[in-house]
């Protein structure tokens, strides 16, 4: 069944009144989709990857509600993302750092008691010189590279830190690396990247590991060792494309028609004239734009729906517009003031990717600061 776009009564001076597009944020989906995740892989843990404000849907209200769920261990990529969630998160549960210290900022981590994820030597030296400073063992994480070349330890790098003593002073808590290619099941990089991370594993042993992101976790238990890290699988993104995803949709966005026209054949549209109309058409306008995340690559290309009904882009995507092609719905059944759906039942943020040529993950992280949001917890 579709749901109709539709913005609830907008009592007059109300934010809803003003707001060009609501995008709507459904925590209960979140949670359900980490529970869902979590009864997957069983008896191995599920953390929560929250990093970006989780994926631009707001980490301080996306992180208490994964903590009512069970979640106890989260991870964001910078220090300053950490110190934000640890306001709403308290200990013990953990959360840590994927980019690791900078140098000067290990006092900090303890402070907001931040746990770090040791990437490169010179991480890993930094943080257990602290550690010897105050004469104690301080708990960190472990990165090591299996084949993606971005962050952790190589294999050369992790024996001499064994061969030497900077890793004494740690306690290691976790031992996690990250895979390339976790979203084609059939590349020949997963199962490489697994043994690599095995032989490593069992350098450290005793140590908890950790490899798959949300698309690993598909890959079978094989790839689920001891904690598993989603992020976009708790935003409702598809963990593999192309196949069925039963994960529960998180975000509605919908956008508000600001004005209509009725325009002969032929008629040029938007910056440029790219487009022209084919016939005699109807036209609405609506108030988002690339500057709130609805992509200029989406011009001419992408659409709006409502009510099962497409409603092709024509021309350009504007810094705060759009022009949408409404002729298919029958005539006086949209009106100045009315929703379409951007983001919704008929168009999942992975489509509105794929029509903007792009991934799920940018079009949510790239979800707009102007836009009035809405969570519902139901
Ligand atoms: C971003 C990230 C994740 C989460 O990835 P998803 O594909 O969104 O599930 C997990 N681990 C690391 C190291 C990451 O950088």
């Amino acid at each position: 069944m579709t749901v109709m776009p539709s913005f609830p009564q907008a009592r007059e001076h109300s934010g809803l009144a003003r707001a060009g597009a609501v995008l709507t944020i459904d925590l209960a989906a979140i949670a359900a989709n980490w529970r869902a995740l979590a009864a997957r892989v069983g008896p191995s843990r599920c953390g929560a990857v929250v990093k970006a404000d989780a994926y631009g849907l707001g980490a301080e209200h996306v992180a208490p509600v994964l903590a009512a769920a069970g979640c106890d261990t989260f991870f964001v990529a910078h220090l300053d993302e950490a110190i934000a969630l640890r306001r709403v998160l308290p200990g013990p549960l953990r959360i840590a750092v994927l980019h690791g210290p900078l140098p000067g900022t290990e006092a900090e981590f303890l402070a907001h008691d931040i746990l770090p994820v040791l990437n490169s030597p010179e991480q890993v030296a930094g943080f257990s010189r602290h550690a010897a400073v105050l004469g104690r063992r301080l708990r960190a994480i472990v990165q090591t590279d299996s084949g993606m070349s971005r962050f952790g330890l190589s294999r050369p790098e992790l024996e001499r830190l064994l061969a030497g003593d900077a890793l004494q002073g740690l306690d290691l808590v976790l031992h996690m690396s990250h895979l390339a290619c976790a979203d084609e099941p059939g590349h020949g990089a997963n199962a490489a990247q697994r043994q690599v991370f095995l032989d490593a594993v069992a350098r450290l042993p005793g140590v908890p590991a950790s490899l798959s992101a949300s698309s690993g976790i598909f890959l079978g238990a094989d790839f689920h060792f001891d904690l598993v890290r989603p992020g976009a699988a708790l935003y409702g993104l598809a963990p593999q494309p192309g196949m069925a995803n039963a994960l529960r949709p998180v975000v509605r966005l919908e956008g508000r028609v600001l004005q209509l026209r009725e325009v002969p054949s032929a008629t040029a549209v938007g910056y440029g004239h790219t487009a022209r109309t084919a016939g005699k058409a109807r036209l609405a306008t609506v108030g988002v734009g690339y500057a709130d995340g609805f992509l200029r690559s989406l011009s001419n290309a992408g659409a709006a729906w409502r009510g099962g009904v497409r409603l092709p882009v024509i021309g350009r995507i504007s810094m705060d517009s759009i022009v949408i092609d409404v002729s298919a719905l029958p005539e006086g059944t949209l009106s100045p003031g009315d929703a379409v759906d951007l983001i919704g039942p008929e168009q999942d943020v992975d489509a509105l990717a794929r029509a903007a040529g792009t991934i799920g993950y940018e079009i949510l992280t790239s979800l707009g600061a102007r836009y009035l949001r809405r969570y519902v917890h139901h």
